[in-house]
C-alpha cells in the first residue's frame, strides 16, 4: 500500500517546508512515503498523471488557500480514476466546519488538523495496520476529533533535508527556527496559536550551517524573527558569519529593532539579508480593527533608518481593503509606505481566512468577499469594487515600475514632484512597452527638468538591461558610446583594470561583452553625484549594486 504526499506550491521557485517535515516524521517512524512536489502553474491533468505514474493507494494533500481549487480538481480526477484510492487533506484549509468540507468534497477519505508531524503518523501507522485512524487530529465522515495535536519540541523533528543530497541552487528553501506568534492579528491563522516554540539556537546553527552551503536563499518562516531580539540578533551574528554567498530572508516587527540590532546590521556582510516588514495601514481605526497595536510612524522610522544604512535588502507589506480604510485612506498608507524607500512593497488585497477572527465580516452585508479560496474581499462598506479595481491596477504598476527595477535614479527624481500615489496613477495608464522609456513618456510632463528624467531613464535602462537597444525617445549620441568603449578596452589594459580591479586578468574580448558605456550631461552627473565625470561603465558582469562606474572620456 504505497502513500504518496501531494505538495503543490504557489509557484516554480518555492519548495515546501511543511512537506519534507512531514515526510521525514513518517520517514523517521519507519512509514515511508513519496513526495511529489508541483506548483499552481501546472494543469491538473499534468499533475495528476505523475501522480498515476505513482500509483497511490493513499495520497494525502497539504492544503493552502493558493492551491486548493487545483487540489480539488486533482482529488476528483483521481477519486474518478481510482474509487478505492484513500483522500487525505491537512493544512491551514482544513478549517472551519468539516461537517461541510466532507460534505462537498465527497472524494475525501479523512481530514487533519493540528500539526501534521504528530497527525500523519498516527493516521498511516493506523492504516497499514488495517486498523481505523482514530488519533487526535484525525476526522473522518463518522466521527470528528478535533485539532489540539502539536509538537511538544521542535528539537524533536527530525532534519527536514537530510534525506536530500542536492537540492536546487535556483530554489528557495525554507527554515523554521520558531512556531507561533506572539500577536494577534485578526486576519492571521497564525493569531489562533498560544506561545512561541524555539528549536534550541545550538540545532539551528548546526541545520543553517549544512543547509546554506546546499541553497542560495532560505527563508525562515518564522512568524515574527525578532519577537524575541535577543536570540535574533544572535542568529543574525551567526548568520554573517557564516562562509558562501547563501541569502537569508526574514519576516520580523520593525518596532521591535534596538540600537544594538542597527550596530550590528551595519555590517557589510548584512546585504545578505532580506527583511519582510509588515505595515499594513497606517490607519489607526484600521489597525485596531485588525487587532495591530504596533506605531506605523515608529514602523517606518526604523525602515527608513534600516534602508538608509544601505545594507539590508527591505521589504514593506500594505494590505488593501481594511476595515474603515477607504481608497483615500489607503492612498495614504501607501505614500508613507513609499516614502521610507523599501526595496520592495508588496501591496496585498485582505483575505478573509476561515477560521480567523476577521471571519465573522462574511456576516456582514457591507462586505463583498470571495466565498471560496483564496477568499479575497471585493468590495466593503468604505471601499466599492471600483476601487479595487484601480488599487490593482496601482499595484501592477508598483510591481512593474519600481519591484521590478529596483529603486532607480529616474523614480526617484520623479517621485520629488509627484506623491507616489499619483505617480503610480499615471504609470498605470502607461501601456505595454520598455519600462524606461513608458516612465519617460508618462512623466516627463510633471517633472521641471524633463531632459534630467530622460536622462536619468538612459542611465537606469543602460544598468538594468545588458544586451537591450536603447529605445530611440532615450538614445543619445549616435554611435559614439560604442566607439569610445572599444577604445577603453583595447587600449590600456592596465588601465582598464584599474577602472574594473574585479576584472582584472580576463581578456579585452571578455571583459567587452558584458560591459555598457553611456555618456551623460553635466546636469545628469551632477544630479548623481558624479559631477567630475561625464561617462558611466555599466558592467553587467557585477551585480546591481556595484555595477556603475564613473569615469571621463574624450
Ligand atoms: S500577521 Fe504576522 S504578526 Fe500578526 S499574528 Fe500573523 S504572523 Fe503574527
Amino acid at each position: 500500500m504505497k502513500a504518496v504526499l501531494l505538495a503543490v506550491n504557489a509557484s516554480f521557485s518555492h519548495t515546501s517546508l511543511a512537506a519534507r517535515y512531514l515526510a521525514a516524521a513518517c520517514v523517521e517512524q519507519g512509514l515511508p512515503l513519496s513526495l511529489v512536489e508541483s506548483n499552481i502553474n501546472e494543469r491538473a491533468e499534468v499533475i495528476t498523471a505523475r501522480l498515476v505514474k505513482e500509483e497511490p493507494a493513499i495520497l494525502l494533500c497539504s492544503v493552502y488557500i493558493w492551491n486548493r481549487r487545483l487540489v480539488e480538481d486533482i482529488c476528483t480526477r483521481l477519486c474518478t480514476m481510482y474509487p478505492q484510492i484513500t483522500i487525505v487533506w491537512g493544512g491551514p484549509e482544513v478549517n472551519g466546519s468539516l461537517e461541510d468540507m466532507f460534505s462537498r468534497l465527497p472524494f475525501l477519505t479523512y481530514l487533519c488538523q493540528g500539526e501534521g508531524e504528530e497527525v500523519l503518523p498516527a493516521l498511516l501507522a493506523a492504516l497499514w495496520a488495517g486498523r481505523e485512524p482514530s488519533g487526535v487530529g484525525i476526522s473522518s465522515r463518522q466521527s470528528h476529533r478535533g485539532a489540539s495535536a502539536k509538537v511538544a519540541s521542535l528539537d524533536t523533528l527530525p532534519d527536514p533535508y537530510e534525506n536530500e543530497a542536492i537540492l536546487s541552487p535556483v530554489k528557495i528553501h525554507y527554515f523554521e527556527s520558531s512556531r507561533g506568534c506572539p500577536y494577534s492579528c485578526a486576519y492571521c491563522l497564525s493569531a489562533r496559536e498560544e506561545g512561541v516554540r524555539y528549536m534550541s539556537l545550538g540545532l539551528a546553527k548546526a541545520r543553517l550551517a549544512a543547509l546554506s552551503t546546499k541553497v542560495k536563499l532560505i527563508k525562515f518562516v518564522d512568524r515574527t524573527f525578532n519577537a524575541d531580539p535577543a536570540r535574533a540578533r544572535e542568529l543574525w551574528q551567526y548568520l554573517l558569519n557564516l562562509p558562501g554567498d547563501c541569502r537569508f530572508h526574514f519576516e520580523i516587527c520593525a518596532h521591535l529593532l534596538t540600537e544594538q540590532d542597527f550596530a550590528l546590521l551595519d555590517d557589510p556582510r548584512a546585504t545578505r539579508f532580506q527583511f519582510e516588514v509588515g505595515l499594513q495601514s497606517t490607519l489607526p481605526s484600521a489597525l485596531t480593527a485588525i487587532n495591530r497595536p504596533m506605531r506605523p510612524d515608529l514602523v517606518l522610522a526604523k525602515v527608513e533608518r534600516l534602508v538608509a544604512q544601505v545594507k539590508v535588502e527591505v521589504h514593506l507589506d500594505l494590505i488593501a481593503g481594511l476595515p474603515s480604510e477607504g481608497k483615500s485612506e489607503f492612498l495614504g498608507s501607501l505614500n508613507a509606505a513609499m516614502a521610507a524607500r523599501p526595496h520592495r512593497l508588496h501591496l496585498g488585497f485582505l483575505k478573509i481566512l476561515p477560521g480567523t477572527t476577521l471571519s465573522a465580516l462574511k456576516d456582514n452585508h457591507g462586505y463583498g468577499i470571495l466565498p471560496y479560496a483564496p477568499y479575497e474581499v471585493l468590495r466593503t462598506p468604505v471601499m466599492s469594487p471600483r476601487d479595487f479595481a484601480e488599487l490593482k491596477e496601482l499595484e501592477r504598476a508598483l510591481e512593474r515600475f519600481y519591484n521590478g527595477r529596483g529603486s532607480t535614479a529616474a523614480l526617484s527624481y520623479a517621485l520629488q514632484f509627484l506623491p507616489p500615489s499619483a505617480l503610480l496613477a499615471k504609470l498605470a495608464l502607461s501601456g505595454e512597452g520598455l519600462v524606461e522609456e513608458k516612465l519617460y513618456l508618462a512623466l516627463c510632463g510633471d517633472v521641471p527638468e524633463p531632459e534630467l528624467l530622460r536622462e536619468l531613464c538612459r542611465f537606469d535602462f543602460l544598468a538594468l538591461e545588458p544586451h537591450r537597444q536603447l529605445p530611440p525617445s532615450l538614445a543619445s549620441g549616435g554611435g559614439e558610446e560604442g566607439r569610445l568603449l572599444r577604445e577603453i578596452i583595447y587600449g590600456d589594459i592596465e588601465q582598464l583594470w584599474r577602472l574594473l580591479p574585479k576584472s582584472r586578468g580576463e581578456k579585452p574580448g571578455s571583459i567587452l561583452r558584458s560591459l555598457r558605456l553611456g555618456l551623460f550631461g553635466q546636469q545628469t552627473m551632477e544630479h548623481l553625484g558624479f559631477a567630475a565625470s561625464n561617462a558611466f561603465i555599466f558592467d553587467h558582469s557585477r551585480p546591481v549594486s556595484e555595477r556603475t562606474t564613473p569615469l571621463t572620456v574624450t
